[in-house]
Protein backbone atom coordinates (compact mmCIF):
# COMPACT_ATOMS: atom_id res chain seq x y z
CA UNK A 1 0.00 0.00 0.00
CA UNK A 2 1.72 3.10 -1.23
CA UNK A 3 0.43 6.45 -0.81
CA UNK A 4 -3.12 7.25 -2.23
CA UNK A 5 -2.82 8.88 -5.79
CA UNK A 6 -3.60 12.40 -5.76
CA UNK A 7 -7.17 13.48 -6.85
CA UNK A 8 -7.71 15.91 -8.96
CA UNK A 9 -6.85 17.35 -12.91
CA UNK A 10 -5.48 20.87 -11.19
CA UNK A 11 -3.08 22.16 -9.09
CA UNK A 12 -4.51 24.37 -6.35
CA UNK A 13 -2.63 26.26 -3.54
CA UNK A 14 -3.48 29.43 -0.69
CA UNK A 15 -0.43 30.97 0.53
CA UNK A 16 -0.62 32.74 3.76
CA UNK A 17 0.65 35.68 3.36
CA UNK A 18 1.75 38.43 6.03
CA UNK A 19 2.71 41.42 3.98
CA UNK A 20 0.89 45.19 4.76
CA UNK A 21 -1.64 43.32 5.88
CA UNK A 22 -2.79 39.59 6.51
CA UNK A 23 -4.29 37.68 3.95
CA UNK A 24 -5.15 34.43 2.00
CA UNK A 25 -3.82 34.45 -1.60
CA UNK A 26 -5.74 31.35 -3.08
CA UNK A 27 -4.74 30.00 -6.21
CA UNK A 28 -6.06 27.91 -8.99
CA UNK A 29 -4.40 26.48 -12.00
CA UNK A 30 -6.24 27.50 -15.01
CA UNK A 31 -4.57 28.08 -18.92
CA UNK A 32 -0.93 27.13 -17.55
CA UNK A 33 -0.73 29.78 -15.11
CA UNK A 34 -2.45 30.27 -11.19
CA UNK A 35 -5.78 32.66 -11.18
CA UNK A 36 -5.38 34.06 -8.09
CA UNK A 37 -7.49 35.96 -5.15
CA UNK A 38 -6.54 37.57 -2.16
CA UNK A 39 -8.50 36.31 0.73
CA UNK A 40 -8.33 38.69 3.81
CA UNK A 41 -9.80 36.53 5.94
CA UNK A 42 -8.92 33.42 4.85
CA UNK A 43 -11.01 30.45 3.44
CA UNK A 44 -13.55 28.76 5.77
CA UNK A 45 -15.43 25.18 6.10
CA UNK A 46 -18.39 26.68 7.58
CA UNK A 47 -21.48 26.12 5.23
CA UNK A 48 -23.19 28.66 3.35
CA UNK A 49 -20.23 31.59 4.85
CA UNK A 50 -19.41 34.41 2.08
CA UNK A 51 -15.54 35.27 2.16
CA UNK A 52 -14.16 38.57 -0.07
CA UNK A 53 -12.03 37.52 -2.67
CA UNK A 54 -9.94 39.92 -4.32
CA UNK A 55 -8.36 38.84 -7.71
CA UNK A 56 -4.93 39.92 -7.72
CA UNK A 57 -2.61 39.10 -10.56
CA UNK A 58 -1.82 35.45 -12.55
CA UNK A 59 1.25 33.66 -10.79
CA UNK A 60 3.36 31.24 -12.64
CA UNK A 61 2.75 27.70 -11.69
CA UNK A 62 6.33 27.62 -10.27
CA UNK A 63 5.33 30.17 -7.71
CA UNK A 64 2.97 28.13 -6.24
CA UNK A 65 5.62 26.18 -4.55
CA UNK A 66 6.99 29.13 -2.58
CA UNK A 67 7.28 29.41 0.74
CA UNK A 68 9.52 31.64 3.02
CA UNK A 69 10.41 35.07 3.63
CA UNK A 70 10.06 37.66 0.04
CA UNK A 71 12.82 40.33 -0.09
CA UNK A 72 11.32 43.75 -0.29
CA UNK A 73 12.40 43.96 -3.93
CA UNK A 74 9.74 40.50 -5.04
CA UNK A 75 6.63 42.20 -3.03
CA UNK A 76 8.41 41.42 0.84
CA UNK A 77 6.74 39.44 3.87
CA UNK A 78 6.07 35.58 5.28
CA UNK A 79 4.90 33.43 2.65
CA UNK A 80 3.71 29.71 4.21
CA UNK A 81 2.24 26.93 1.76
CA UNK A 82 -0.84 27.01 3.88
CA UNK A 83 -3.02 24.14 1.48
CA UNK A 84 -2.49 22.77 -1.66
CA UNK A 85 -3.36 19.76 -3.47
CA UNK A 86 -5.39 18.84 -6.71
CA UNK A 87 -8.74 20.38 -7.82
CA UNK A 88 -11.21 19.74 -10.80
CA UNK A 89 -14.33 21.93 -11.65
CA UNK A 90 -17.81 21.05 -11.52
CA UNK A 91 -20.49 21.94 -13.71
CA UNK A 92 -24.18 21.78 -12.63
CA UNK A 93 -25.94 18.95 -14.09
CA UNK A 94 -29.46 19.49 -13.16
CA UNK A 95 -31.09 22.19 -11.26
CA UNK A 96 -28.74 22.32 -7.58
CA UNK A 97 -27.00 18.33 -8.58
CA UNK A 98 -23.14 19.57 -9.37
CA UNK A 99 -20.28 17.02 -10.78
CA UNK A 100 -16.96 17.08 -10.93
CA UNK A 101 -15.30 17.03 -13.92
CA UNK A 102 -11.66 15.86 -14.40
CA UNK A 103 -11.56 15.24 -18.60
CA UNK A 104 -11.04 18.90 -19.87
CA UNK A 105 -11.17 20.00 -16.46
CA UNK A 106 -9.27 23.25 -17.92
CA UNK A 107 -11.45 24.08 -20.81
CA UNK A 108 -14.51 24.17 -18.15
CA UNK A 109 -12.39 25.95 -15.71
CA UNK A 110 -11.47 28.54 -17.82
CA UNK A 111 -14.88 28.96 -19.31
CA UNK A 112 -16.46 29.40 -15.71
CA UNK A 113 -13.38 31.94 -14.75
CA UNK A 114 -14.31 34.41 -17.84
CA UNK A 115 -18.55 33.76 -16.59
CA UNK A 116 -17.21 34.75 -13.50
CA UNK A 117 -18.60 31.68 -11.83
CA UNK A 118 -16.44 28.70 -10.43
CA UNK A 119 -17.72 25.99 -8.74
CA UNK A 120 -14.94 23.33 -8.08
CA UNK A 121 -13.84 20.48 -5.62
CA UNK A 122 -10.92 20.59 -3.82
CA UNK A 123 -8.47 17.92 -2.53
CA UNK A 124 -6.45 19.75 0.02
CA UNK A 125 -4.78 18.60 3.41
CA UNK A 126 -6.75 21.28 5.19
CA UNK A 127 -9.69 22.14 3.07
CA UNK A 128 -11.62 19.24 1.06
CA UNK A 129 -14.91 19.40 -0.71
CA UNK A 130 -17.34 21.59 -3.00
CA UNK A 131 -16.61 25.45 -3.23
CA UNK A 132 -17.83 28.25 -5.21
CA UNK A 133 -16.03 31.59 -6.66
CA UNK A 134 -18.54 34.39 -7.70
CA UNK A 135 -17.98 37.47 -8.89
CA UNK A 136 -20.25 39.85 -7.21
CA UNK A 137 -20.98 42.64 -9.89
CA UNK A 138 -20.91 45.28 -7.41
CA UNK A 139 -21.14 44.47 -3.81
CA UNK A 140 -18.25 45.34 -2.07
CA UNK A 141 -16.02 47.02 -4.74
CA UNK A 142 -16.04 46.62 -9.11
CA UNK A 143 -14.05 43.50 -9.07
CA UNK A 144 -14.79 42.30 -5.78
CA UNK A 145 -15.54 37.83 -5.82
CA UNK A 146 -16.37 35.67 -3.04
CA UNK A 147 -15.40 32.36 -1.72
CA UNK A 148 -18.72 30.01 -0.59
CA UNK A 149 -18.19 26.60 0.73
CA UNK A 150 -20.88 24.38 -0.44
CA UNK A 151 -22.85 22.06 2.03
CA UNK A 152 -21.44 18.79 1.79
CA UNK A 153 -19.92 16.54 4.35
CA UNK A 154 -16.34 18.23 4.58
CA UNK A 155 -18.02 21.66 6.22
CA UNK A 156 -17.29 22.59 9.89
CA UNK A 157 -18.91 24.59 11.87
CA UNK A 158 -16.80 27.72 13.37
CA UNK A 159 -14.06 26.71 11.20
CA UNK A 160 -11.62 29.66 10.97
CA UNK A 161 -8.22 29.67 8.76
CA UNK A 162 -6.36 31.24 11.34
CA UNK A 163 -6.95 28.67 13.71
CA UNK A 164 -4.10 26.28 11.64
CA UNK A 165 -1.35 28.08 11.68
CA UNK A 166 1.15 25.54 9.96
CA UNK A 167 2.27 24.75 6.74
CA UNK A 168 0.57 21.84 4.97
CA UNK A 169 4.31 21.43 2.93
CA UNK A 170 6.36 21.86 6.48
CA UNK A 171 4.46 22.29 9.13
CA UNK A 172 5.70 25.23 10.33
CA UNK A 173 4.22 28.20 11.55
CA UNK A 174 4.15 32.13 10.26
CA UNK A 175 6.94 32.87 13.05
CA UNK A 176 8.91 29.44 12.55
CA UNK A 177 8.90 30.48 8.54
CA UNK A 178 9.86 34.19 9.40
CA UNK A 179 12.99 33.27 11.77
CA UNK A 180 14.06 30.60 9.28
CA UNK A 181 13.07 32.16 5.96
CA UNK A 182 14.59 29.40 2.94
CA UNK A 183 13.39 28.99 -0.25
CA UNK A 184 14.57 31.86 -3.11
CA UNK A 185 11.44 32.91 -5.44
CA UNK A 186 11.93 31.88 -8.69
CA UNK A 187 9.39 34.89 -9.69
CA UNK A 188 9.56 38.35 -8.69
CA UNK A 189 5.92 38.40 -8.18
CA UNK A 190 3.90 38.67 -4.94
MN1 LIG B 1 -0.18 38.08 -1.32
Amino acid sequence: MGPSPRRGSLDFVIQKHRARALHYDFRLEIGGVLASWSVPKGPTLQAGVRRLAMPTEDHPREYGRFEGVLPRSSGSGVVMLWDLGGYNPEVETSKGVRTEVAANADAVAESELKAGMLKFTLYGSKLRGSFALVRTGGIGGRDAWLLIKHKDRFCAPAYEAGDYDFSALTGRSMAQISAEGGGAPSTTLS
